[in-house]
């Protein structure tokens, strides 16, 4: 087994939970909730859950495990590992794989008019456009994601699609900086390439609007850890191929403009969304999912962060540049 005492393991997951949970000097207890659509708002910042899986699908959970959030900028990771799996690197005619350095949302791209990397939004907005342009619409992502975890099939929260659709002025106007560069697959005239871009748009709302918890995205990012294999069925969902390049692109940008200093003080590839979950895969051993709404200067999860310095001071090996 990957994780021989699996019952000590998981209580020193649940002692450093519970520090962080109890924390009383407000070490763990500071950020800001997201509050640009209502349904993000309302979040509660004591909610707080995390979640482990090993390659061999050995699996805890901890705190308000059973609620569902929505995926978010976690989803850049699915639907990325979903295209490359399809198409490998032609993803990247089409979006750049370098760091922005700008914050994820930034109307930049770079020096061919690609989008900079496919977990800024831009980037994301591309990979959708992609998957539709392989004839692939939000249930095969669903049906993907539900064959990487083994868990029950996700929903769409549909008000927070629609609020996200609504409001999300940015990423509308990131859709139409790409269609005046061109950056688009070329399609015959304006009123497709048009409508081509607007349904990009709305399958990335919908997927950011997936509900899910912990324990799934702790099993889809062991199906990482495991090269690709789904631990619990056995089943091949990526080629070694993408779950290199997707554990890659988390490790160099899966973190906004705090990925540098992320990855040099942890080393484990990880990507957080706005909604307050995490996802670290830690390759060869399992992964991780935290879910907790407040967030650093950066937009990255408070506790979160917090969980993987604990875990890393306990086992030095889960940083992949401490051997
Ligand atoms: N729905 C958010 C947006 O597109 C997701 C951003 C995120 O999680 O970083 O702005």
């Amino acid at each position: 087994l990957t994780i021989p005492h699996f019952d000590s393991f998981r209580k020193k997951l649940e002692r450093s939970f519970k520090e962080i949970k109890s924390d009383v000097n407000n070490e763990y207890s500071w950020g800001e909730i997201a509050t640009y659509i209502p349904p993000l708002a309302k979040a509660d910042p004591n909610w707080f859950s995390t979640s482990f899986c090993s390659t061999d699908g050995q699996l805890c959970k901890f705190g308000d495990q059973e609620k569902f959030f929505s995926i978010q900028s976690i989803g850049k990771v699915v639907t990325y590992a979903f295209l490359h799996n399809m198409i490998g690197d032609e993803v990247h005619k089409w979006v750049g794989e370098e760091p922005s350095g700008v914050a994820f949302n930034a109307p930049i791209f770079d020096k061919l008019g690609r989008p900079h990397n496919p977990m800024v939004n831009a980037g994301a907005i591309m990979v959708c456009s992609l998957i539709i342009y392989q004839n692939k619409s939000l249930e095969d992502i669903i049906d993907f994601f539900q064959r990487a975890s083994d868990t029950p099939r996700a929903k769409i929260d549909s008000q927070l699609y629609l609020e996200e659709k609504l409001t999300g002025y940015n990423n509308h106007a990131l859709a139409s900086l790409m269609l005046a560069n061109k950056a688009f697959p070329q399609q015959t005239n304006a009123e497709e390439t048009k409508r081509f871009s607007d349904s990009a748009l709305d399958l990335y709302f919908m997927n950011c609007s997936l509900m899910v918890n912990v324990e799934q995205l702790a099993r889809f990012g062991a199906m990482l850890a495991n090269n690709g294999i789904n631990p619990t069925t056995g089943e091949r969902i990526l080629s070694p191929k993408t779950v290199q390049a997707v554990v890659t692109l988390m490790t160099t940008c899966g973190m906004y403009n705090g990925a540098g200093k992320f990855t040099k003080d942890l080393g484990v590839p990880s990507k957080s969304g706005v909604s307050g979950g995490l996802l670290t895969v830690i390759p060869g051993i399992g992964a991780f999912c935290t879910w907790s709404p407040p967030l650093n200067e950066e937009g990255n999860p408070v506790r979160g962060i917090a969980m993987i310095y604990k875990l890393n001071s306990i086992y030095s090996n889960f940083n992949l540049f401490h051997k």
